[in-house]
């Protein structure tokens, strides 16, 4: 399907930001970027894991700031505040994406990931639009902006809503569709959180890959193999909530278990969520497991 194989391996995002020291000087000194080596550890940690879609490693800053600092009609607050009309100013992670890309070598595939515009209007004080629905619409509009130079530059794009998980709008087929708008590379959703009461609708919308965290959930499988859904299933197969690396043994039974409901031609593999907050050691570890546990599984099964 759409060009993935079965059992791809790929992360949800975000890595460890650890900019050394030695990069903040040269940031004082010199202007330079001290984020470029933060990237750099978290696409070659995601190469030399094995991974086969990576991604930039979004170490710049959190999914909210990350976004919210560089779109216009918001003031940064410890909560940002929308004061105006939210607009999309210029490309946000495009420079990152072609870095990430320049490291890969052919040996593989580019994710690209946007802040969901629910998640991103939850996570905002609106002094502007007065209404939850106008103002994740607009964060829609604006984020299909990057989108769409995203999709000229990544493989596969996410979009992530972890606020799905805790409320689910009624028009949340719009907020996908209109972000995904003119996006022509496969489509995915990350929510994270417990989308078992969920799942029913997250099948209705129109993307590719639903992604969600089975590890931390694993009561989910149930959910799924009671529907009918189109989708590949994003698989967590790793916790990314608990900072110690499971053994290559334990997440391979857990992709046993997936493989068991749904079938390993529908399953891409990947930790729960984003790595941000694990150690960089932790992190490495994780994704070295979950490769090597798939590439156990491919090898029972044949
Ligand atoms: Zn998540």
């Amino acid at each position: 399907m759409m060009g993935i194989a079965p059992l791809t391996t790929t992360v949800v995002g975000s890595y460890p930001s650890t900019p050394a020291l030695s990069s903040l000087f040269r940031y004082c000194r010199e202007g330079a970027d001290p984020y470029a080596e933060s990237l750099r550890i978290a696409v070659d940690a995601q190469l030399s894991a094995g991974v086969e879609i990576v991604s930039d490693g979004q170490t710049r800053n959190d999914m909210v700031r990350l976004f919210a600092t560089k779109l216009s009609g918001i003031r940064m607050r410890a909560k940002p505040v929308i004061i105006g009309d939210i607009a999309h100013k210029s490309p946000i992670t495009a420079e990152d994406q072609k870095v990430a890309r320049s490291m890969l070598g052919g040996r593989a595939k580019l994710k690209g990931i946007i802040t969901g515009p629910y998640t991103l209007a939850m996570s905002c004080a609106d002094q502007h639009y007065g209404s939850a629905e106008k103002a994740a619409m607009a964060f829609a509009e604006a984020l299909n902006s990057e989108a769409r130079i995203l999709s000229g530059l990544v493989d596969v794009l996410q979009v992530d809503e972890p606020f799905f998980s805790v409320e689910f709008p009624e028009y949340s087929e719009s907020l996908v569709s209109t972000v995904f708008s003119g996006v022509h590379v496969p489509k995915a959703l990350h929510v994270c959180g417990d989308v078992g009461r969920i799942f029913g609708r997250l099948v209705e919308l129109p993307v590719d890959i639903l992604d969600h965290e089975f590890a931390a959930h694993p009561e989910l499988l149930d959910v799924v193999s009671d529907i009918d859904f189109s989708q590949m299933l994003g698989y967590g197969c790793v916790r990314s909530d608990l900072n110690v690396a499971e053994s290559v043994a334990e997440i391979s039974e857990r992709i046993k278990k997936g493989v068991a409901c749904v079938g390993h031609k529908r399953l891409v593999l990947d930790p729960d969520c984003g790595l941000r907050h694990l150690s960089p050691d932790v992190a490495r570890a994780k994704l070295e497991n979950m490769v090597k546990a798939r590439n156990m599984v491919i090898q029972d099964e044949s």
